[in-house]
């Protein structure tokens, strides 16, 4: 995501452009693949940015990963949360709708209830900066942007020191103490909580019809319509650097592409510590890497079925707590369900679904399947970890019973080995509440024609900080080189041949 947007912003700025990715299609996470005739979408539940007086829906119409014709499904429903004996919270992708919702169930919360449902409409209104890096702002906009802003940076920085799950404790009801537990991954601040409840209740966390590769191809379609090249299965093994600036990179093949820029959106610490050597230290990074409990990763362990059932009238996402755990790394007390039957674009053989089912862990989920790499038992592990994860949903929908069949299990090693991520992590750092906020530069003192990119280096991740940070490198190699950048939704892309210049990612 972070390297076809700034393939495209550099591209439409008149720079000569490859981007070199080790898989086979570009997109990065932002994907999808076919198994048994299913597809299995691999990643948006959400995308920020899908209503149009968001800031960053200016991001999704400027890389053309959302076009005029692009339908967006804009749930009613975001999640239920099922706690067993009938018991079911439903979230709302409408505040008052979720406000109502829980104070019907859990009265005696009233107060805190309501004072939760305010913060998270307060939080509908803070947006990050989107048009340019801070740094590359005026006075005048440094000032408008801090007063606009002081009452946003009092809550977010309020809210960023709390974690999540504690502040569940201030309400009496435990179904509700289970949500703030399990609705985010082990670790997170209340701050992530709020930003991803304001945006889905304001009817700007949307899911592109077609799923997220139908996205990453529309972008890699522009690029390439913008005469953007790509070279796919190709592995960088080096940044290559001459007198502490980067012409290049070798490729494992042993190939040398040279550049007068370089960009790196591969997930930072293969950045750092492979493709850099561990020449050059960021602190923000290295202090992240440093300490896993303060800044652990999020990460799935999923199973996908084939259901030979049409499920469209069942919730697209679902959490079921069991009265069994299942063992992983660690008791795991509910699944997360994610039925595909919404988008009927995505392919599947008529009168099935696709179903996802998936445990949510950190860096010990991914410890836990590594080792089973490592001693070759993995395939072997992987199999008995999918006839668990259908018991269980058998045991939760009895009525499917004989018509689920397994067409894939991911891990975090899945993830691991498609992006060379941390721990399997496909979501940069968990801010925690013990952890700071996370906006890192790009670049890297003592290193010129460089620029770091990716979700690792803004906020916790996400498709918007890989976007921003995408055209923020952009913006960057354009003001170094003293190149007027042009936004196409605001005065359309120009690829003037005086101003041909060549860079990578
Ligand atoms: C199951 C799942 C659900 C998700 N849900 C959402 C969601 O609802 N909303 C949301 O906003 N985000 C979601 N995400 C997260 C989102 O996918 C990521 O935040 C985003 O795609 C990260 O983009 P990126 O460009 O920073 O990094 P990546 O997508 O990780 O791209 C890095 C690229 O670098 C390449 N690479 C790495 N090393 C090398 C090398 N040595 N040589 C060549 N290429 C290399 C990799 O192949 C990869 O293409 C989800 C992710 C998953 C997996």
């Amino acid at each position: 995501m972070s390297g076809l947007t700034s393939g495209i912003y550099l591209r439409g700025n008149g720079y000569d452009t490859v981007i070199i990715d080790l898989n086979h299609t570009l997109g990065g996470a932002c994907t999808g693949w076919v198994r048994k005739g299913c597809y299995i979408d691999g990643c948006i539940h959400w995308l920020t940015g899908t209503n149009t007086n968001s800031s960053y829906n200016e991001l999704w119409t400027d890389t053309h990963a959302i076009l005029p014709n692009t339908d967006i499904y804009v749930q009613e429903d975001f999640s239920v949360f099922d706690f067993g004996g009938g018991k079911k919270i439903t979230i709302w992708a409408d505040i008052d709708k979720l406000e109502n919702e829980l104070l019907t169930f859990a009265p005696e919360d009233a107060k805190e209830i309501k004072k939760f449902c305010k913060m998270i409409r307060r939080f509908q209104t803070i947006e990050g900066p989107v048009d340019k890096p801070v740094d590359m702002m005026g006075l005048g906009q440094l000032i408008y942007i801090g007063l606009a802003m002081v009452g946003d940076y009092y809550w977010a920085n309020k809210t960023a020191k709390i974690d999540a799950a504690e502040y569940g404790k201030r309400f009496t009801n435990k179904y509700i103490r289970k949500i703030f537990e399990t609705y985010m991954a082990p670790g997170y601040n209340l701050m992530s909580m709020l930003y991803m409840l304001a945006h889905v209740t304001d009817k700007n966390g949307g899911i592109p019809i077609g799923g997220s590769k139908a996205m990453a191809d529309r972008m890699a379609a522009y690029y390439t319509s913008l005469g953007g090249k790509a070279m796919l299965g190709k592995e960088v093994e080096e940044v290559l650097i001459d007198s502490g600036r980067a012409y290049g990179v070798r490729l494992k093949s042993g190939e040398i592409i040279r550049a007068d820029w370089v960009v790196s959106a591969t997930p930072v610490e293969t950045c750092l510590k492979k493709l850099l050597k561990d020449q050059y230290k960021v602190k923000s990074i290295e202090e992240r890497l440093a300490d896993i409990k303060k800044y652990p990763i999020y990460t799935f362990s999923t199973v996908a079925f084939k259901v030979s059932e049409d499920l469209s009238n069942r919730p697209l996402g679902r959490h079921v707590f069991l009265d069994k755990p299942i063992e992983l790394d660690k008791a795991y007390d509910g699944i997360t369900f994610r039925n595909y039957s919404y988008d009927k674009t995505m392919m599947r053989p008529k009168g099935t679904s696709v179903l996802q089912a998936s445990l949510m862990g950190n860096d010990d989920m991914y410890f836990y399947w590594k080792k089973f790499k490592e001693d070759g038992s993995y395939r072997e592990q992987k199999e008995k970890f999918g006839r668990i994860m259908q018991s269980a949903v058998e045991e939760i929908c009895p009525e499917l019973r004989g018509k689920l069949e397994i067409i894939d299990i991911i891990t975090p090693c899945t993830y691991e080995r498609y992006l060379h991520s941390r721990n399997g992590s496909f979501q940069g750092f968990i801010h925690t509440s013990r952890g700071k906020s996370l906006m890192q530069k790009g670049t890297i003192k003592g290193l010129e024609g460089f620029i770091l990119s990716g979700q690792c280096i803004f906020y916790s991740g996400g498709l918007p900080p890989a976007a921003i940070t995408g055209r923020f490198a952009a913006q960057r190699i354009c003001k170094a080189d003293g190149v007027k950048f042009i936004s196409p939704s605001k005065e359309g892309f120009r690829i003037p041949d005086a101003l041909r210049r060549k860079s990578i990612q």
